[in-house]
């Protein structure tokens, strides 16, 4: 065996069964690229390209300063963190949420682990509707439990309702993911159809994880609103998860949180007490500067979003062989590209998505994120968080190509 290499047996099998993400595989690969010499645009990782707000890094290079902060901290999160978070969910869903019920983490990513380490036991079903982000149908994996995808269609705006559920539901199923607004179709669910699936959740004592992360970011008449809230039936088996990274264009600075019941966030600092300790105190000052003071910066880039999603929505439908209904939410747009396939573009023969983002990689330079990574071939998605003049030269190159 060459040095380096390790016995491939030496794995477990659970995480020699999973792949790496996707997304952040093409994020990779678009900088090998760029770091190459490459012109590529991308529209692939779903990252607000705006710097992070000032007064945020102006608390953070204050935090580097004060020694209290270079030690081990509590490793459910700095109570001003938690307290911030609890008072942020209060003010604007009107819901008493404690401090205990927050747990800070390392990014929402680790939310969403921490999530399905908490709730499954071996064989544990969580309802997972498709198209999914990358990462759940492996974060459900990796804790034990087995995701059971749950097809939808641009027909019913890619949103399951509870028939769809009973369809699906075993003596096994634990838990429901409920994602609103949606990673990957960027659909926001009305308050009506929030409440039939909560209703289902309640009665069937299913738990609900709402993975909320792009909260603030809803288009024309959508509103975002929190399954539990729209359901408080719910509260005492809902699991929120939620961040600083899309909001506050944080990407880089890893603080999420999961919000719950108080006993289920208890057993949580447990568990992260063994897997990382404390998050970086800094970047918890950091996220606290956000909630407390960056507000207009949120609402800044919203309006950005708003209008590059107008830009797009208005190319996409100069596309040969795209089809793209407008989603509300999210900055993601997840047009069917059924009708560009089954034909040589730019000499190649291209016959699934997956196909052609290689292709529109390889001959256009331009990155997006093929359906399959989701569960829907048959789509791409792109993100339109870039700036304007990339994003028209991204699509003006997507024309020249398949015009
Ligand atoms: N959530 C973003 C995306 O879907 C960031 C990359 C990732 O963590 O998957 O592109």
């Amino acid at each position: 065996m060459p040095s380096g290499e390790a016995d491939h047996q030496a794995i477990s099998r659970r995480v020699a069964a999973i792949s790496e993400s996707a997304t952040l595989a093409l994020d990779r690969r678009v900088k090998e690229l760029r770091a190459a010499g490459n012109d590529v645009i991308s529209f692939a990782a779903g990252e607000p390209d705006f710097d992070t707000p000032q007064v945020v890094v102006e608390a953070a290079a204050r935090a580097c300063r004060d020694p209290r902060l270079h030690h081990y901290t509590p490793a459910a999160g700095l109570p001003e963190l938690r307290e911030a978070v609890a008072s942020e969910i209060g003010r604007r869903d009107g819901l008493e949420v404690l401090p205990e019920q927050v747990l800070i983490t390392n990014g929402t990513k680790q939310a969403v682990a921490h999530a399905f380490t908490l709730l499954l036991d071996p064989g544990d079903e969580v309802l997972v509707p498709s198209p999914y982000w990358v990462s759940f149908p492996e974060a459900i994996a990796l804790a034990g439990g087995r995701p059971v995808p749950i097809p939808t269609t641009e027909a019913t705006g890619f949103r399951v309702t509870p028939d769809d559920l009973d369809r699906h539901l075993t003596p096994r199923t634990k838990a429901l993911l409920f994602v609103s607004p949606s990673n990957p179709t960027g659909s926001v669910y009305r308050r009506e159809q929030m409440l039939a699936i909560g209703r289902w959740a309640a009665d069937h004592g299913v738990w609900v994880v709402c993975d909320e992360i792009y909260d603030h970011f809803t288009y024309d008449r959508a509103e975002f609103n929190s399954l539990p809230v729209v359901v408080p039936e719910l509260q005492s088996r809902a699991l929120r998860l939620n961040g600083v990274a899309k909001a506050y264009s944080m990407t880089g600075w890893r603080v999420g949180w999961l919000v719950g019941p108080r006993s289920t966030v208890e057993a949580a600092a447990n568990l992260q007490s063994h897997v990382c300790g404390n998050i970086s105190n800094i970047s918890q000052l950091a996220a606290l500067a956000a909630l407390e003071k960056a507000g207009p910066a949120v609402e800044e880039m919203r309006a950005a979003f708003a209008r590059r999603r107008m830009a797009m929505l208005e190319y996409m439908d100069r596309v040969p062989g795209f089809e793209c209904p407008a989603p509300e939410g999210a900055f993601y747009l997840f047009p069917s590209v059924r009708g560009a396939l089954g034909r040589a573009i730019g000499g190649q023969k291209v016959e699934t998505s997956a196909e052609l983002a290689a292709v529109l990689l390889e001959q256009a330079r331009i990155a997006v994120v093929p359906g399959e990574a989701f569960g829907a071939p048959g789509h791409v998605r792109f993100s339109y968080a870039l700036a304007d003049q990339d994003l028209a030269e991204g699509m003006a190159r997507l024309l020249r190509l398949l015009g």
